[in-house]
């Protein structure tokens, strides 16, 4: 039988002049993930990225499960490619839907024709390989309102393709098409998701993690290294950059008012993420925050963290609630992963009476007697880098 995945583009059928460069690297993306899997031929045609396999080794199920986790796609099809011909059409129907005959208690035909140039209209080619299917099995009436089944016929310029229901693709933007962004990764439940949700809109990501050691344990950094694996599949090959943040927070605690140790670690973070954004020519600061979950969440403070960089900060949880965004985490599979219980760096000097509301003024008075520059330039040297791949 001759296997093959259709993969639907979604969004990027809108673009206008510019809908090459977006398809380049929605073929790129594809080709890279399957690289693994098999020996693939990968090329687009209207509107669809097609997935040949080019011998028996090709996994066809490994790769029809990967192409649902590759942003771009809004529907994904395993099916069976045959000659253009009612009658072939039919013999491979017979034999590739066998099993769904045999489940199904009725069944329709339903055809598209995207090759103008083919004799019949789509509705004679449902109506004869309807008629013969028909004939083939008895006992599954045709119910054109609600069948059980339906054989999906879609006539395309090199042949046609035979199959049941499409799958839901990932749906967003290919990745990279949008440019990269630092994302500030912690180990909890938030920051994978917003993680997610970024890589989703053609973002390609660059994980950043705060790293206090030993006040958080090694465990707690291979929980990091482990969720940007779990992540890799969507995002993509990624490089998680580890800052050592022990000496930041060391300092703000021996010289800072203690009210603002929050506020002014999260300045920190801040300003070494837009170093490495530049480094690694990034558009923005991706994070986990949602509108009031903590002290460093309110308005206020959101405005006060960003102040120090010039760079944008981009919340996509900023309007989720907690039930909704864990939600997300189940569904993306990193939820069991955050729920371990390690400490992170922003739960070390945490202050008993953290200032929800704070004045710009004052955080900049508080956070005066550090050496800013020397500080960061120093966690920046020092940062360790793993290469995260699937
Ligand atoms: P999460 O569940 O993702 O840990 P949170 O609700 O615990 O988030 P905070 O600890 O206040 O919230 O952190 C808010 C955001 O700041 C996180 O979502 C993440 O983007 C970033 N962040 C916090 N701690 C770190 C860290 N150690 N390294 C990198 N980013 C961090
Ligand atoms: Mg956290």
């Amino acid at each position: 039988m001759n296997d093959i995945l259709l993969l639907k583009q979604g969004e990027i059928v809108l673009k206008g002049l510019n809908r090459r460069i977006f398809e380049d690297k929605l073929v790129s993306n594809v080709r890279r993930r399957m690289a693994h899997i098999g020996n693939f031929r990968i090329y687009a045609a209207q509107s669809t990225v097609y997935v040949e396999p080019l011998d028996d080794s090709a996994d066809m199920d490994a790769a029809f499960e990967a192409a649902k986790q590759i942003f771009g796609f809004v529907a994904v099809v395993r099916a069976a490619a045959c000659e253009k011909d009612p009658q072939a059409i039919f013999e491979t129907a017979k034999t590739y839907l066998a099993g769904e005959f045999a489940k199904a208690k009725s069944f329709k035909v339903e055809s598209k024709r995207s090759d103008k140039s083919f004799p019949l209209t789509s509705i004679q080619v449902s109506q004869e390989v309807g008629g013969l299917l028909s004939d083939a099995f008895p006992d599954v009436p045709v119910d054109v309102h609600s069948p059980e089944l339906v054989v999906n016929v879609e006539i395309r310029e090199a042949a046609a393709y035979v199959h049941s229901v499409p799958e839901l693709g990932a749906g967003g933007m290919p990745v990279g098409s949008c440019g990269s962004a630092v994302s500030m990764l912690s180990g909890g439940i938030d920051s994978p998701v917003s993680t997610w949700m970024a890589a989703k809109r053609g973002v390609h990501i660059i994980p950043v993690h705060f790293f206090s050691f030993p006040y958080t344990s090694e465990l707690a950094k291979q929980k990091v290294v482990e969720l940007a694996r779990l992540l890799a599949p969507w995002c993509g090959r990624m490089t998680l950059e580890i800052v050592p943040f022990t000496h930041i927070q060391e300092e703000i605690r021996d010289r800072c008012p203690e009210e603002y140790f929050t506020i002014i670690m999260r300045r920190f973070m801040a300003r070494i993420c837009e170093r490495i954004a530049d480094t690694n020519r990034c558009g923005a600061i991706i994070t986990g925050e949602s509108l009031g979950q903590v002290a460093s969440q309110t308005m206020q403070a959101m405005a006060v963290t960003q102040e120090c960089v010039k760079i944008p900060v981009l919340r996509p949880l900023v309007c989720m609630d907690k039930r909704d965004i864990i939600e997300v985490a189940r569904k993306i599979g990193t939820f069991e992963t955050s729920i371990l219980p390690y400490e992170d760096c922003c739960t070390v000097f945490t202050p008993r009476h953290p200032r929800t509301k704070p004045r710009l003024e004052e955080v900049i008075e508080a956070e005066a007697p550090l050496d800013i520059d020397a500080l960061c330039e120093e966690a920046v040297a020092n940062i360790e880098r793993v290469v995260i791949s699937r």
